[in-house]
């Protein structure tokens, strides 16, 4: 079933980049394995799918000793008393949503010599249930976190509503993606920000559409 699903999600991936005139192969799909066995894991990694997303610290300790040769990205909300875990575990942190959050990231990074590659999490559709910084703090909040030396602002993330009316969700990506453009146009990240983590099961088409590098999904890949 996860083979068949994935043979799926890459025609569409291809369909939505030719649409875009985008290369698929400038697209990286995440598996969000939260909830999903270790077994269906290691099924998703042997069919190509190494990059591997969780929503949980306490979840993926278990699973990234048990399943080699992924790339671990924490796609959910963090809190700072599990930052010290996070940083061993995670090659990227998605969900950068304050700035004591990234200062803790970067003090537990530095004790074991690390530089954790980090996304900063974007609130664009505006709604109260979700994390992430404000489009209008971005630039302030990125200012700050550069003196961090032992992280690595690689670009942005959101999540668009949960909305039947894709004509909700589309603003939410093309916004990001507007974001990234002004930021970096002002020259306030040295790599620039080649990151887009956007688009999940039901909108990464839209996303794909609007410019996302990086979509994640969880139940187009193990359900079905
Ligand atoms: C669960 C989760 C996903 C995957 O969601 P699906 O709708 O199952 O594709 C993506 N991003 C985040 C932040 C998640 O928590």
């Amino acid at each position: 079933m996860i083979k068949e699903n994935i043979f799926k999600i890459k025609e569409r991936i291809s369909a939505a980049s030719s649409r875009a005139g985008r290369d698929p192969a400038t697209v990286t799909i995440v598996a969000v394995s939260k909830g999903r066995a270790v077994s269906q894991i290691k099924e998703a990694v042997a069919l190509g799918m190494t990059d591997i997303g969780e929503n949980r610290v306490q979840e993926a300790a278990m699973k990234v000793s048990a399943v080699p040769g992924a790339t671990w990205h924490m796609v959910g909300h963090l809190q700072t008393n599990k930052v010290k875990e996070a940083v061993r575990l995670f090659d990227v942190i998605h969900s950068v949503d304050s700035v004591r959050l990234a200062q803790e990231l970067d003090a537990q990074a530095g004790s074991i010599s690390k530089v954790q590659d980090i996304l900063l999490q974007v609130n664009t559709s505006g709604e109260a249930s979700k994390f992430g910084f404000t489009p209008q703090d971005a630039a302030g909040v990125i200012g700050q976190i550069t003196v961090f030396k032992n992280i690595r602002i690689r670009g942005l993330m959101t999540i668009a509503p949960v909305a039947d009316d894709p004509g909700k969700i589309r603003p939410c990506f093309r916004a990001l993606r507007q974001l990234r453009d002004e930021l970096v146009s002002t020259g306030i990240v040295s790599g620039g920000l080649p990151v887009l983590s956007m688009g999940m099961s039901d909108d990464f088409e839209v996303a794909i559409e609007e410019g996302a590098t990086v979509v994640r999904l969880g139940r187009a890949i193990f359900e079905g």
